[in-house]
């Protein structure tokens, strides 16, 4: 039997899945699309055949796929449900702390234990002391997947307690700072760009702010086509923080004003590039 089996070996999944495999942990793992399991098939990693197989092999399920409803649409069928009674399922996709009452709730009538994740950091981090990774929910999945979980990070994986919203709770407002730079950095760089400045004297101006600087940079750089999370991804995240808002009745009109930047750069194909993309919705329509 494996530790745990890894499900979704995206840009964040796969590091995820590296990282234990370094640690000595005995993974298997398993995506949608065959092709992301070849290289941890190079590295002798197990890869499963199937869903049904890579969930009965290990007592604790790690999945890092889009969201909670594409895990729910994954887990939720009669032949893989069946396997999930006594395991230990942690969830470290984006979303809203309901999603993850309402998981935990699915979990619990299954016979499994739950653990929301929320991941404050990008795919290169994971492993090192850079890479806050918060777990909220059952004490009794903490301690059984605890020697997994924390070769994800060094000494940096902190278990909130019992309250299973708290992890989403803080992920969504640690995003909430992000967006708050993405938008700065593009604004403040439009007006140096304006006015003939330099970006770079604008990272130079802020050394105590490491984010504008690191964004500013890919402007500056025009290294667009470089990211760890696309923008797409950045997008989607923005949404949980709209859903959480309306759930809890607080205004949404900060994320709602971003999300519509967002939503602009992918009407123009914009996804899969750097979140710093956003600058070029700002520039105004060129004449025909
Ligand atoms: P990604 O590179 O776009 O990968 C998405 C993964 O989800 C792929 O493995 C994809 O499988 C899988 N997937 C999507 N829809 C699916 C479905 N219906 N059924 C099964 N698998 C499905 O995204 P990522 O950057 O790894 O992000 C994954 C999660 O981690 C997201 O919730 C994201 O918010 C979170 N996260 C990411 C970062 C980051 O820096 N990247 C940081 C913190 C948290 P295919 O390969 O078959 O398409």
């Amino acid at each position: 039997m494996a530790s745990i089996t890894v499900l979704g070996l995206g840009l964040m999944g796969s590091a995820l899945a590296r990282t234990l495999h370094k640690r000595g942990q005995q993974l298997i793992v398993w995506n949608r699309s065959k092709a992301k399991m070849q290289p941890f098939e190079k590295l002798g990693v197990s890869c499963a055949d199937d869903l049904r197989s890579a969930v009965s092999a290990s007592r604790v399920i790690l999945v890092c796929i889009d969201n909670y409803a594409s895990t729910r649409a994954l887990l939720d069928t009669p032949e893989v449900s069946a396997t999930l009674a006594g395991k230990t399922i942690v969830q470290v996709s984006s979303g809203t702390p309901k999603d993850a009452v309402v998981a935990a709730d699915w979990a619990h009538a299954l016979g499994a234990t739950y653990l929301d994740g929320a991941i404050l950091a990008g795919p290169k981090d994971i492993g090192t002391d850079e890479a806050t990774i918060l777990l909220s929910g059952d004490d009794a999945g903490f301690t059984l997947a605890r020697p997994m979980l924390d070769c994800l990070g060094d000494g940096t994986v902190r278990y909130l307690g019992a309250n299973v919203r708290a992890a989403s709770a803080l992920d969504l407002a640690w995003l909430m700072s992000r967006y708050g730079n993405f938008i700065a950095a593009i604004h403040a760089a439009k007006i140096c760009q304006s006015e003939d400045v330099g970006v770079d004297e604008l990272i130079r101006l802020v050394p105590d702010n490491v984010a504008i600087q690191r964004y500013a940079q890919v402007i500056h750089d025009q290294s667009f086509d470089k990211f760890t999370a696309s923008l797409r991804v950045w997008g989607e995240a923005l949404h949980h923080i709209q859903d959480q808002g309306r759930q809890a009745d607080i205004s949404t009109e900060i994320p709602d004003f971003i999300g519509g930047l967002f939503n602009r750069a992918m009407s123009a194909g914009m996804g899969e590039s750097n979140v710093m993309s956003l600058i070029k919705v700002l520039d105004p329509p060129k004449p025909e």
